[in-house]
């Protein structure tokens, strides 16, 4: 990231909203959700169907799998993911043997090309609900159909009251790399009446362990902002996660999207902003946290992330779908991305455990980007790390992003939050803290539905 000043008479302030009311905040994917629909699904199975040949999608387009794990103990108040917290082991064995079938159903496809998975991320929900003999079965499963062996990265995501020693071992010996705790706060009150499940204790219990069986990289999750959070326990928390000195450390501004419980209570009560602190202060206290990890040597990575080490901490997930790497995913709800199509799961648990036991791909929604969208969705996603290389979409893409994105590039230098430098397009500290908002003005205008949070 750019320490770059502009001079103060150039910037004009772009509009800001203050409180924090109801709706999506992050970006992560383009076009959005809304514009993805069930009968452009053909269009996912025909791009399976495509040998590995096309200017886009050749044998060197790396491959990655996603598995979502929809099970929790608790759900949390703020949570606005399909999760569930009342199944019994032999509905998670089914589940389980249903996302084994699915990622079978998958590797008979030509898109596959003999490549093997280059990164595997577990997502949830919380993958680490799952007992050590139910994630024996689902790895061993994995593997057995597309081998590990070539994978650079194994990513787990992880509630820090699920992990037993012996889970934690098992998880390791499957082959995780990184191990991601969903901390988000140290504070017991805080955590209890968010909805959280696990407890400070745990969390020191699990990462002591996690570091004495020697996970190469552990990330923290912290959440700035949630109920009742203040600046002095934020401090205290950011404190505590560099007193453990995880590997990397991401850290989340609150975001109150429509289907969580918080927003059922605004609604009942018929308020409109939530009860959690306004977007300033929360860009001000994920700066606060990035300014202390930089003091404690961590460098700040993305827009979401500080690593200790950039040379040894990567994130090759992250990296690889920003690159447009066809990501196979597997599971309830899961979103993936096959030979330039995007694709969606269906979200509810019994039709997707359905279509799969009539031996279907149980896909919901679909949306093939054109050439113009898969620049713009590259473009956003890799502009969360604060820099992009030029050179890297005129290779690519044969276009110069400099003239195509005139408009919203001068913008963003005129707000004073954008340069350019060489090759290099760089975010300055102010513009990366709020980089969800300002990404909206490189959408295509049938796109900017949800314009400002
Ligand atoms: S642990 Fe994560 S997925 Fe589960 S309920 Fe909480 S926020 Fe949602």
């Amino acid at each position: 990231m750019s320490a770059t000043t502009v001079a103060p008479d150039t910037i004009k302030a772009p509009p800001l909203e203050k409180q924090t009311t109801v709706g999506n905040y992050f970006v992560s994917n383009y076009p959005p959700f809304s514009f993805w629909k069930p009968e452009f699904v053909p269009e996912v199975c025909s791009a399976m169907e495509r040998p590995l040949s096309t200017i886009n999608h050749q044998p060197s387009t790396p491959l990655g799998i996603y598995v979502h794990i929809p099970f929790c103990r608790k759900r949390c108040h703020f949570c606005y993911f399909k999760v569930y917290t009342d199944k019994d082991s032999s509905e998670i064995k089914a589940y389980i043997d249903a996302a084994l079938a699915e990622l079978a159903l998958y590797t008979s496809k030509p898109f596959i090309g003999g490549r093997k998975p280059k990164f595997i991320y577990f997502g949830g929900g919380t993958p680490s609900y799952l007992s050590v003999d139910q994630l024996k079965h689902l790895t061993g499963g994995m593997k057995s159909l597309l081998p590990w062996d070539e994978a650079e990265e194994v990513t787990f995501e992880c509630e820090p009251g699920t992990l037993a020693d012996h889970k934690l071992k098992a998880i390791r010996d499957m082959g995780v790399t990184r191990l991601s705790l969903g901390v988000e706060n140290f504070d017991d009150h805080i955590l209890e009446i968010n909805g959280r499940a696990h407890h400070s204790k745990e969390i020191a219990r699990a990462y002591a362990f996690a570091r004495e069986i020697g996970f190469p990289q552990i990330n923290i999750d912290l959440i700035a902002g949630m109920v009742e959070e203040t600046e002095v326990n934020w401090r205290e928390c950011v404190r505590k996660t560099i007193e453990l000195s995880p590997d990397s450390v991401t850290v989340y501004e609150m975001e109150i999207p429509y289907n969580t419980t918080i927003y059922q209570r605004m609604k009942a009560e018929g308020k409109l902003v939530a009860p959690v602190a306004d977007w300033d202060t929360k860009r001000a206290w994920v700066n606060y946290a990035f300014t202390e990890l930089e003091k404690a040597g961590y460098k700040v990575a993305s827009a979401y992330t500080a690593v200790k080490n950039k040379a040894k901490t990567k994130f090759v997930y992250r990296d690889k779908l920003w690159e447009g790497a066809d990501l196979l995913s597997v599971g309830v709800a899961s979103f993936g991305y096959i030979g330039g199509v995007h694709y969606q799961n269906h979200a509810d648990f019994d039709p997707y455990v359905a279509q799969i036991q009539q031996g279907k791909l149980p896909i919901y929604r679909a949306l093939t980007p054109n050439d113009d969208e898969r620049l713009i969705r590259e473009f956003i996603l890799q502009l969360k790390l604060g820099h992009l290389s030029l050179t890297y979409f005129r290779n690519k893409f044969g276009i110069d992003p400099v003239k195509r994105f005139a408009e919203p590039l001068q913008r963003l230098k005129d707000w004073g939050f954008l340069t350019i430098e060489g090759d290099q397009v760089l975010l300055n500290r102010e513009g990366l803290l709020q980089v969800d908002r300002l990404l909206h003005e490189f959408f295509l205008p049938q796109h900017r539905t949800a314009r400002y949070t």
